[in-house]
């Protein structure tokens, strides 16, 4: 990727024309008015020291404070002249593991099949599966890092990568292994999920409750002995599995200390009441969520950030699959349901890597402000992984994850639909290139 292994002291990121820092003194993940404040410093500096964010603040003060000035030698600075710096974008929901692009599907639901309609005609996920069993980890390997590759040129730095195209013990293990291999070999962070509950596959065709058992006895506990999973994933909803289903998995997922999130109401309602016992990080796409569900959502502001559940939408789904209807964000927003951003990149029904995009969507069809979608793609993002107190503000002690937008206002990034104004890329204090590295 071009990072530098860097022998010098720190990196300087100077003249910023708006950083956004995206500091809070609250520590839960953002809420109502909460969303929409994004901290930013007009002509701004930050300094990256070790890896973390050392300081920020105004440029003036940056070249006058002692520090900076007896190490100016070591430390290597960047002109950000006329250009707007945000944390990296934090992609909290995406699909990468699988081998290649379902373009029969595309075609067929451009002719007016539904994503149900495609998925009984043997399209859908299990069409995915079948490459993804046989292909080798090093190949799944490679399609999962050139994802993380183009995630990386649009601004993203840290990545929830989920398996769920394998749908047996083995060829989960294998995603979940060849998502590692990618991780390591990739400069961000990636949070690996189990999603062994994507699909019931074609041999356990009517026998769901026989196919929970091998991933809550199988599935689960190899994951969790292996170190391949910060999170247990289930699609909860018609076609897919029952939330009686969806309550074993969280249940084993607990019992072997992971994390748990769910795919929940993206084609009908489904009760997620249930599911907040076992404290979801996340609950995503809720394009038909209920009031009972938002009031619930809402209610845990008082909780520790460490239990509360984040409310992730994923745009482009709707988008791709060509629906009128899209998630309520005003409505979750209004009623202070705190929301997330992701691409839910996959290759049926949201096939990008751009977080720049989904804001675009997100302005367009969620009505969320721009600012509302930038403080969701990044720090609530952060919060559906649990890595708030590492990732998603510019703050002393964080992650020096930030990305560099060739734009003279935030409101760019979703307004010019589909560029990638991405300059460059900072991840743990070293410079790589996104689009177009700035001289440095
Ligand atoms: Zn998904």
């Amino acid at each position: 990727m071009g990072f530098r292994q860097s022998s010098e002291a720190g990196l300087l990121l100077v003249n910023i024309r708006q950083l956004i820092t995206l500091r809070s003194s609250n520590e839960g993940p953002r809420r109502g008015r909460d969303l929409s404040q994004l901290g930013a410093i007009e002509s701004g500096a930050v300094l990256c020291v070790g890896g973390k964010i050392a300081s920020v603040g105004k440029t003036k003060d940056a070249l006058r404070d002692s520090w900076i000035r007896k190490n100016r030698r070591k430390i290597r600075e960047i002109d950000c002249a006329g250009k707007v710096v945000l944390p990296g974008f934090v992609d909290s929901h995406t699909h990468p593991a699988f081998t290649a692009p379902r373009l029969a599907d595309f075609e067929q639901r451009i002719a007016g099949a539904t994503y149900e309609q495609i998925a009984e005609a043997g399209g859908g996920i299990r069409s995915s599966v079948e490459g993804v069993r046989k292909a080798t980890r090093a190949a799944l390997a490679n399609h999962v890092l050139e994802a993380l590759s183009q995630m990386l040129a649009q601004g993203t730095t840290t990545v929830e990568a989920k398996s769920g195209y394998g749908s047996n013990l083995d060829a989960e293990l294998k995603s979940l292994e060849a998502i590692r291999d990618a991780a390591r070999q990739w400069p961000g962070t990636v949070a690996p999920t189990l999603l062994g509950a994507h699909v019931v596959p074609r041999e356990y065709r009517g026998r769901e409750g026989k196919y929970v058992r091998i991933v809550c006895h199988e599935m689960i506990p190899r994951a969790a002995e292996g170190k391949l999973a910060r999170f247990v994933d289930v699609f909860c909803d018609r076609g897919a599995f029952s939330s009686e289903s969806a309550e074993h998995i969280f249940f084993a997922a607990r019992e072997h200390g992971l994390g748990v999130r769910a795919h929940v109401c993206q084609l009908s309602h489904c009760e997620i009441a249930p599911l907040l016992k076992y404290d979801p990080a996340s609950l995503d796409h809720l394009d038909h969520v209920s009031d009972d569900d938002i009031a619930a959502l809402a209610a845990q502001s008082t909780m520790s950030p460490a239990y509360q559940t984040v409310a992730t939408l994923v745009p482009g789904a709707n988008h791709f699959l060509g629906l009128g209807r899209f998630a309520d964000a005003r409505r979750l927003i209004d009623s202070g349901v705190p929301v997330a951003l992701a691409t839910d990149y996959n290759p049926g029904t949201s096939p990008t890597a751009s977080m720049p995009f989904v804001l675009s969507l997100a302005c367009t069809h969620l009505k969320m402000t721009p600012a509302e979608a930038i403080a969701a793609a990044t720090i609530n993002g952060a919060h559906a992984l649990r890595l708030a107190e590492r990732k998603g503000s510019i703050e002393p002690g964080k992650d020096a994850d930030l990305a560099v937008f060739d734009v003279a206002d935030y409101r760019e990034i979703p307004y010019w639909m589909g560029a990638n104004r991405c300059a460059m890329v900072i991840v743990a204090g070293r410079a790589g290139a996104g689009n177009r590295e700035i001289a440095g």
